[in-house]
């Protein structure tokens, strides 16, 4: 709850005014409200690296042991099936 000292009051988050200030006494009382996160503006990448840093690539190492993994496990499915119906 924002607490605003020149008037000895609290305020509801949603009865501020929009940059943060007090409605009565236009003291600021609480940072501005942050552009929500929502799915679509979530840059994981962009939120790991930084704002000014390049955003390294997926190392084909990586990739290689996703692709191994895969066929691996597919692999184990196959004999998962052999062994319960022969
Ligand atoms: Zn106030």
């Amino acid at each position: 709850m924002p607490w605003c000292e020149d008037c000895a009051k609290y305020w509801n988050p949603a009865a501020m005014n929009d940059d943060g200030t007090c409605p009565t006494c236009g003291r600021l009382v609480e940072a501005p409200k942050r552009q929500p996160i929502t799915a679509k503006n979530l840059d994981l990448r962009r939120l790991a690296a930084g704002d000014d840093e390049e955003i390294p690539k997926t190392p084909w190492h990586f990739k290689l042991l996703m692709v191994l993994l895969v066929l691996y496990l597919g692999w184990r499915i196959v004999q998962l099936f052999t062994w319960i119906f022969t």
